[in-house]
C-alpha cells in the first residue's frame, strides 16, 4: 500500500479505480455491479482495482463480512490489486478534519437528534426544506463553554460553499447540485467517530484514485464531496453513477435483509460469469448475453451505455445465463474445477457434454457415465436387437466416427432406422433419455463399456 500511497497520481497516468463497499453484509448483485465496472475498467485500462473497506462504522462493519466481500469478488473473478481498511486510517481522517477546521470549514454543533427533528417538523410545517438553518454557525465561545458544561459534546459539520458544484458524469452527462439547497453534512459524529463522506474522499486522495463509479444514491454526497475535494487542494477525481439494481417486483436490494447476495447464488450453482454478465449488462443498451471470459465483459462496458432507469435483476434469467455460459465455456476455465470434483477428464469429455450442462456439477454425471461402471436402461422388446448391435461394435481404436459407421452397420443388419434405431442404443449406453451426442460419447465409454451396458450387464 505504501508503494501505491506514494506513487502519485500525476506519476501515474494509468487509471485507479476502487469499490469501497461497507462490511455491514453480504454483497449483492447491485453491489457487483459497482466492482464489476470499476474493476474490469482498469482491467482494460491496466489501471489499478483497490478494494477499499468503508469500516468506519463500528457497531455495524464485521470482520466476517468484510472477508465474505473479499471472497466475492475472488469467486467473481476480480481480485483487488490492493485492500484498505478505513479503520486503519482514522489518523489521516482527524489531521484532514484538524485542516478543515483551521480554515473555517468544519464547525461544531451541538444540536441532539430530538431537536433537529423539531426545526425539520417545523420548517415542513412552513413549506421549507427541511436544511439546516446553520444555528451553530452564530454560537460565540460563551455560548460553547455554556453547552459544553451542560455535558454536551459538538458533532461537527462541513460548511457548505452554497454554490453550484458541476461534473460532467460518465453516465448522466453534465450534473449540477445547488449546495445552497442542502444541509451542512455531518463529517464527525459527537463521539468523535468519522461518517462515511471524509475518509472517502481522503482516501481517494491518498490513493490517487482518479475515477469514482459508484451508484446513483450518491450523486447527493458527489457534489458535497466536491466541495471537500476542493477545500483539501487535491484533483477532483472523475465521476459516474449507474442506475441502482432492484429485485423483479421493483423492490431496491438491501445488503442488510440479503437480498441477491452473491454467496446465494453462489451456493444456488450459478456460474460466476453469468453473474458477472447479468450484472453489468442489464440495464444498459447493451444485451445481455453469455460471456466467455471476464475480458470480453470488460469490452462490453460502456458507461454511456447505462440506462438511467433502475433496472430488475430476475434470477430466472440467470438460469438460462448460467446454462449459456456454461456451453461457451472453454476447457482451459473449466480444468481446475473439473479435477476439483474428481472428475479426471480430457479435453473432448468437456467439449462432449458442455452444451448439456444447466449447471456445473452436471458434468458429474455425465463423468459416471463414461468413466465409471454402470447399468443401462433395456426394455424387453429391445434385448435382443442390442445383444446383435453390442455384436457388431468395431475394433478399436474409436474416434468421433465410430458412431456412425457402428449405427450404419447396425441399420443394414437389423433394419432399424431413425428412433427406434438411436432411442434404445442411448437408453442402453448411457441409462438416459437425453443427452450429449452420442459420437463424442462413445469414443470417451470405450468398447468394453459399451458392450458391457447394450448386453444388460453393469459395465
Ligand atoms: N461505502 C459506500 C457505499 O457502499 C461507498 C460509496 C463510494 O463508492 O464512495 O455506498
Amino acid at each position: 500500500m505504501s508503494a501505491l500511497l506514494s506513487s502519485a497520481p500525476l506519476r501515474n497516468p494509468a487509471p485507479v479505480l476502487r469499490f469501497a463497499p461497507s462490511p455491514t453484509g453480504l454483497i449483492h448483485v447491485g453491489n457487483a455491479r459497482t466492482a464489476l465496472l470499476n474493476a474490469l475498467i482498469a482491467r482494460r485500462a491496466g489501471g489499478t482495482f483497490i478494494l477499499r473497506f468503508d469500516d468506519t462504522d463500528a457497531a455495524r462493519s464485521r470482520a466476517e463480512y468484510a472477508d465474505a466481500i473479499a471472497a466475492d469478488l475472488a469467486w467473481l473473478g476480480i481480485a483487488p490489486d490492493v485492500t484498505v481498511r478505513q479503520s486503519d486510517r482514522i489518523a489521516d481522517y482527524a489531521a484532514a478534519a484538524e485542516r478543515l477546521k483551521a480554515m473555517g470549514r468544519l464547525y461544531p454543533a451541538y444540536e441532539t437528534e430530538e431537536e433537529l427533528d423539531l426545526k425539520r417538523g417545523l420548517q415542513r410545517a412552513r413549506g421549507l426544506p427541511p436544511v439546516y438553518d446553520r444555528a451553530a454557525l452564530a454560537l460565540l465561545p460563551e455560548d460553547r463553554t455554556r453547552l459544553e458544561a451542560e455535558g454536551r459534546r459538538p458533532h461537527w459539520r462541513f460548511r457548505l460553499d452554497h454554490r453550484v458544484v458541476a461534473w460532467d458524469d460518465g453516465v448522466r452527462g453534465p450534473q449540477q447540485v445547488d449546495t445552497a439547497t442542502l444541509s451542512d453534512p455531518v463529517l464527525v459524529r459527537a463521539d468523535g467517530s468519522f461518517l462515511y463522506t471524509l475518509p472517502s474522499v481522503v482516501d481517494d486522495l491518498a490513493l490517487g484514485v482518479t475515477q469514482v463509479i459508484r451508484g446513483e444514491d450518491h450523486v447527493t454526497n458527489t457534489a458535497v464531496q466536491i466541495e471537500i475535494f476542493e477545500a483539501l487542494g487535491g484533483p477532483v477525481p472523475g465521476f459516474a453513477h449507474h442506475n441502482l439494481l432492484t429485485l423483479p417486483s421493483g423492490e431496491g436490494l438491501s445488503k442488510r435483509l440479503g437480498h441477491l447476495s452473491l454467496s446465494a447464488l453462489r451456493e444456488a450453482g450459478q456460474e460466476a460469469l453469468a453473474v458477472a454478465a447479468l450484472s453489468v449488462l442489464v440495464g444498459t443498451s447493451h444485451a445481455v448475453e453469455p460471456v466467455d471470459s471476464l475480458d470480453a465483459l470488460a469490452a462490453m462496458v460502456d458507461l454511456s451505455a447505462i440506462s438511467r432507469a433502475p433496472a430488475r435483476f430476475d434470477p430466472a434469467d440467470l438460469d438460462a445465463l448460467t446454462a449459456r455460459t456454461l456451453h461457451l465455456m472453454p476447457f482451459a476455465a473449466a480444468a481446475a474445477r473439473l479435477q476439483a470434483a474428481g472428475i479426471e477428464s480430457e479435453e473432448a469429455f468437456w467439449l462432449a457434454v458442455r452444451a448439456n450442462l444447466a449447471r456445473f456439477e452436471d458434468a458429474q454425471g455425465w463423468w459416471e457415465i463414461v468413466a465409471t461402471p454402470q447399468a443401462g436402461v433395456i426394455a424387453d422388446a429391445d434385448r435382443a436387437f442390442l445383444s446383435e448391435a453390442a455384436g457388431l461394435l468395431p475394433a478399436e481404436p474409436w474416434d468421433g466416427g465410430t458412431w456412425k459407421t457402428w449405427t450404419a452397420g447396425v441399420k443394414a443388419a437389423t433394419g432399424r432406422s431413425g428412433r427406434g434405431l438411436f432411442h434404445p442404443l442411448r437408453l442402453a449406453l448411457t441409462g438416459r433419455e437425453t443427452g450429449p451426442e452420442l459420437a463424442a460419447l462413445l469414443p470417451l465409454m470405450g468398447r468394453a463399456r459399451a458392450e458391457g451396458r447394450l448386453k444388460g450387464a453393469v459395465a
